[in-house]
């Protein structure tokens, strides 16, 4: 049984349940430094940089990380949102073209499907999952649509047969964004191995991060070919070794590239972090699901649903659901402020719905042309979002470094909801 002191909340001046500090991330340890060390006196900083006759560490991050998505190709970039908008190139969506976007995930979703011309259609996320809904992407299905951007958010994976059907049956491809993801396995596959291509973040927050990173996996040599050239002004690597001090990108110019290049210094950490993934993920999952388990018996706090076909879930962030009811009729904000204090940690709401977002203003930005229907394509309001809106009054998130601590460390948290919960009279009568 779960004990604690049952002083008044933190929130108003009582004794937090727990000030101790949570582990830390983003994470390196001797080995990160080294090979930093070693990208620092290697004279050669960037692919772009002269040939120095190493392996370069960007080639060798992609390798390890193609292999680990389970075989295939890997071109890494300068950050998530970099990642998106080459794979969405790659496709050839373009300008008029509509790409299926859920409606609650990071703004980078929607922006980079606007910033090349395209209109991001949004589409409502199932209830259980806060993942795009295969129902309501059929639904809005058009001549246009040119592809289905899938988001794996905080701790579920969308259901890939359902949109693995959808794409069979429409000739769509699908787009996996598995930013918070990395790592999740589907029926035995890796996410990001059942679309046709799939963009990640390496984001300081992310579960696999070098600070400012991105990666796009696809198993499609056409698609490698051009996705090289997108991110590296339409050059890809040269097809022979190059002599020192030789350029190792050779410029071919079938597609208009731009620089999304990463450096050699964030490929290293890459390269050695990933190392770590399987245990850190596991480390996260299993305290996950004791999380989940303590939560369940506190009543009034429902962790997102693990669908049984995932055989490995990656936590990015810790979601569940409240009902509120349980917590005096408190609004979710109230509640968040109140766990924070009793936490000593940041908790925090799911993103804000992209049709009603301070962050996604694709009327605003010059590259909208005001000459035709585009503006009324793009408008954010038009699209309705039931149930990510409800996702955003009644859902809470926890940072995954929470989940690299111990079990008791998951009791401190259990024990923050049902001290809040037992408060709930001092919360209802608290005007924010
Ligand atoms: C973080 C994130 C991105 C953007 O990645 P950046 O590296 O910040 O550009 C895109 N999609 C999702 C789902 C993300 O979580």
């Amino acid at each position: 049984m779960l004990t604690w002191n049952s002083d008044k909340l933190a929130l108003f001046g009582g004794k937090p349940v727990r000030e101790k500090q949570w582990p830390q991330w983003p994470r390196g340890d001797l080995n990160t430094e080294h090979l930093l060390l070693d990208v620092l006196r290697s004279g050669r900083w960037a692919i772009s940089g002269l040939y120095n006759g190493q392996e370069l560490y960007e080639r060798r991050f992609a390798e390890a990380f193609a292999k680990y998505n389970g075989g295939g190709f890997c071109v890494p970039t300068a950050n998530g949102s970099s990642a998106l908008t080459i794979a969405l190139e790659a496709l050839g969506v373009g300008v008029g073209s509509e790409v299926l976007v859920p409606g609650l995930t990071w703004v980078a979703c929607a922006s980079s499907v606007a910033r090349i011309g395209a209109i991001p259609v949004l589409v409502d996320v199932e209830n259980d999952t806060l993942c795009m809904s295969v129902e309501a992407a059929r639904k809005v299905i058009s001549p246009r649509t040119a592809a289905i951007m899938v988001v794996h958010l905080y701790c579920t994976v969308a259901d890939l047969d359902g949109f693995a059907t959808l794409s069979e049956q429409t000739g769509i491809p699908l787009l996996e964004d598995c930013s918070q993801s990395h790592g999740a396995k589907w029926k035995g596959h890796r996410v990001g191995s059942i679309g046709k291509i799939s963009a990640f973040s390496m984001q300081d927050t992310k579960v696999l991060s070098c600070g400012e990173g991105g990666a796009v996996f696809t198993k499609d040599s056409d698609l490698y070919d051009k996705l090289q050239q997108l991110r590296a002004d339409g050059r890809r690597y040269s097809a022979a070794i190059p002599s020192v001090g030789e350029l190792e990108l050779e410029e071919v110019g079938a597609v208009q590239g731009h620089n999304r290049c990463l450096s050699e210094f964030h490929a290293a950490i890459l390269l050695d972090r990933l190392r770590h993934l399987d245990d850190e993920n596991r480390h996260r999952e299993q305290n996950g699901e004791y999380l989940r388990l303590l939560l369940g018996q506190i009543g009034g706090t429902r962790p997102l649903h693990r669908d049984p076909r995932i055989d490995a879930l990656t936590f990015y962030r810790f979601c569940v659901r409240l009902d509120l009811d349980d917590f005096g009729g408190a609004d979710i904000e109230t509640v968040r402020r109140a766990l924070t204090a009793e936490l000593n940690i940041s908790v925090k709401l799911v993103d804000n719905p992209l049709n009603n977002n301070i962050l996604y203003n694709p009327l605003l930005s010059n590259r909208t042309s005001q000459s035709d229907d585009h503006p009324k394509r793009l408008d954010p309001r038009q699209f309705n979002l039931p149930n990510a809106t409800e996702g955003r009054r009644e859902c809470l998130c926890l940072p995954h470094q929470v989940l690299l601590g111990n079990r008791s460390d998951m009791e401190d948290i259990a024990r923050a909801f049902a001290k809040i919960k037992e408060n709930r009279e001092s919360l209802r009568r608290f005007e924010l």
